[in-house]
């Protein structure tokens, strides 16, 4: 069965949120299963195409894109997804993406993912490549399924070409002007409120990907259902209820080779459920980086994240002083927001002794923290599913949580009279909540033996894309049949 997987971003060539984790391990993970797996990604000024062994295709050059009243033109490179025979088709057209980073507020945003989509399936067609499946991912390739049932419907190659959309975040809507909808070389006859292209007064590409993908994919089993409520859907609530039996929560796995505290490369120690003391040693390196004064019996909370409004930095600001009274450390690494990234640079300014933070991206450092850490702290206000709790449960850091989205799935709150439990969490999203679900947590702390066994059951818990793959696989084959 031949799969594309289109994607903006991919591990490890180009990375900003979960998505490129997944873009990076799920395709591996269904080649495994017999799929024919080609992967799509545009070939950002940022990917060195030397240090990642990519080469152009000679064959096929200067093949030209409209895009509106412009044309440019693109050439393909080739590439192999590290410890993998997946090949890595790289969109290279220099005027649309050496822009420094993947996603812009730039004017010609839209026209950007406009090329990117078209010189997909142009790629295809070069390469007489009929795919069974196209798997889109996010608003970027939502215009795909449009393109295939109408622009593109005389092709014989893509006469069985199915579609599935899969949205890891619904917040992001790609929403255009509707003069867009002639970039895109699309009919203006589906623009009309509430249709399929018509989002408050706008041009969606999500919105078009979710009215005409043949299915639908998200990233959680409880996500699935959220999205289609007015607090979590975002606006696109109405169409996705009245896609519901088409949609489908498949929770992420992560890559268990990478994110595996007995392998992993960027930690000092190297550690396993049997062999968990390694872990403190970890710790203490890290405490001792940092100029803190060591103590076993304080716990050090952890948090990774693009520093946004969804992350829940809100819930933790109004009772950030109350949280440093308590004995703990805590070590963040983020960017993004400068209100944010300004409040985490005061708060290590206030708590030297105790808080440290990092602003930037450091793949390596999220390594060594979530290591080094006792605790994860994951307040989201909304997380469709989220890999930082699972990379936490896999190194034995214990996961504090809002209960919602994949962290609902995912991590299962600690109660003492049950053995069960592999977590914190609340549900109310109010800063006091958060505040009092971390001392709790720092009080079963104190009980190391009923600490290591919380540990434990996460440690042990199966992450691997092992079962969501297979999840996907039959949804593409149904699909096909
Ligand atoms: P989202 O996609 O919403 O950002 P996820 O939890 O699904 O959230 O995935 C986030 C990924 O990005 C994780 O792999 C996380 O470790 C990584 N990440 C986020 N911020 C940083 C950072 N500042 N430095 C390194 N890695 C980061």
């Amino acid at each position: 069965m031949n799969v594309a997987f289109l994607t903006t971003e991919c591990f490890p060539y180009v990375k900003t949120g979960g998505l490129a984790d997944v873009s990076g391990s799920l395709p591996k993970a269904l080649q495994k299963l017999g799929c024919d797996m080609k992967v799509f990604l545009p070939l950002y000024d940022t990917i060195k195409t030397i240090d990642n062994g990519l080469y152009v295709n000679e064959e096929f050059k200067d093949i030209p894109v409209q895009v509106g009243d412009n044309t440019f033109t693109f050439n393909f490179w080739e590439g192999t997804l590290p410890d993998s025979d997946v090949t890595v088709y790289f969109i290279d057209c220099p005027h649309y993406f050496h822009r420094g980073k993947p996603y812009t507020d730039d004017k010609d945003e839209d026209e950007r993912f406009i090329f990117f989509q078209i010189a997909c399936l142009e790629t295809m067609q070069r390469l007489k490549w009929s795919p069974a499946i196209i798997n889109c991912n996010d608003w970027q390739t939502g215009l795909i399924p449009s393109y295939i049932k109408f622009n593109y419907n005389w092709d014989e190659l893509f006469k069985n070409t199915r579609t599935i959309l899969s949205i890891h975040n619904i917040g992001y809507q790609g929403r255009f002007a509707p003069s867009t909808l002639q970039k895109a070389g699309l009919n203006y006859d589906n623009f009309y409120p509430e249709g399929p292209y018509e989002l408050d007064s706008a041009f969606s590409f999500l919105k078009a990907g979710i009215w005409f993908a043949d299915l639908l994919t998200t990233v959680s089993p409880n996500y699935a259902k959220e999205i289609q409520t007015e607090e979590y859907g975002a606006g696109l609530e109405g169409v996705l209820q009245m896609r519901s039996k088409d949609l489908y929560g498949i929770l992420n796995g992560i890559d268990v080779d990478i994110w595996n505290p007995e392998k992993d490369i960027y930690i000092p120690y190297n550690y396993s459920a049997d062999k968990v003391d390694a872990k403190y040693k970890i710790k203490k390196h890290l405490i001792k980086e940092a100029g803190f004064k060591y103590d076993e019996n304080i716990p050090v909370i952890g948090l990774i994240t693009r520093l946004t409004g969804q992350k829940g930095l809100d819930l933790i600001m109004p009772v950030f002083h109350e949280l440093m009274q308590l004995p703990i450390y805590m070590m963040v690494l983020g960017s993004g927001e400068k209100k944010y990234e300004e409040f985490i640079e005061r708060a290590a300014d206030a708590y030297t002794d105790k808080f440290i933070e990092y602003v930037g991206y450091n793949n390596e450092l999220s390594h060594l923290i979530t290591a080094a850490a006792d605790m994860f702290l994951m307040p989201s206000l909304y997380e469709p599913c989220g890999l930082n709790q699972m990379y936490s449960l896999r190194y034995g850091t214990v996961p504090i949580v809002r209960k919602t989205g994949g962290l609902a799935d995912t991590v299962h709150d600690y109660h003492e009279h049950n053995n069960e439990g592999n977590g914190f969490s609340f549900e109310d999203a109010q800063p006091y909540v958060l505040l009092e679900t971390v001392k709790r947590a720092l009080h079963v702390y104190q009980d190391k033996k009923e600490w290591k066994k919380i540990m434990l059951r996460g440690m042990k818990a199966d992450f691997s894309w092992d079962k969501s793959a297979k999840e996907y696989y039959d949804i593409y084959e149904n699909l096909v049949k």
